[in-house]
């Protein structure tokens, strides 16, 4: 059996007029912000996909869905989720795990967290136990501390029988 690793950052800004999105679930913040990007700017959903990715060296999700790209526009990170599950099956492998931390001050993100592993499970075509995901303030230190954005890191394993 062989194993491969790989993990994914991402971050996005937090503005106002957005929708906060995060592991597909649709999230009110306090003031009101949401996530700003080319796609619906899940930045959850973008961490664990270029962990995909990297576990196999295919690039990340720049490459595979370029932001000057029109038809990513509002784009439903979790359909291009389920597009790099399809390609790491093509691949040959099979997901083991996969785990995020979310860092962001607010909204309070431990209620939303078992709808967005059942979300992001389902598109990876795995059990809701495969998929890990936790949240972390940043103490209000850094740019994700002063609620400029909300940032993930994520890892992935995956094997091949
Ligand atoms: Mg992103």
């Amino acid at each position: 059996m062989q194993l491969r690793i790989g993990n994914g950052y991402d971050i996005h800004r937090l503005v106002p007029g957005r929708a906060l999105i995060l592991g597909g679930e649709r999230l009110q913040h306090p003031e009101g912000l949401g996530l700003d990007g080319h796609s619906d700017a899940d930045v959850l959903v973008h961490a664990l996909m270029d962990a995909l990715l990297g576990a196999l060296s295919l690039g990340d999700i720049g490459l595979h869905f370029p932001p000057d790209d029109e038809r990513w526009r509002g784009a439903d990170s979790l359909v291009l989720l389920e597009q790099v599950a399809a390609l790491v099956r093509r691949e040959g492998w099979q997901v083991v795990n996969v785990d995020s931390v979310v860092v962001a001050e607010r909204p309070k993100l431990k209620p939303h967290v078992p709808a967005m592993r059942a979300a992001i499970a389902t598109r990876l075509g795995v059990a809701p136990e495969q998929v890990g995901v936790k949240a972390t303030t940043n103490e209000q230190l850094g740019p994700t501390g002063r609620e400029e954005g909300i940032a993930c890191h994520a890892v992935a394993l995956l094997m091949q029988p």
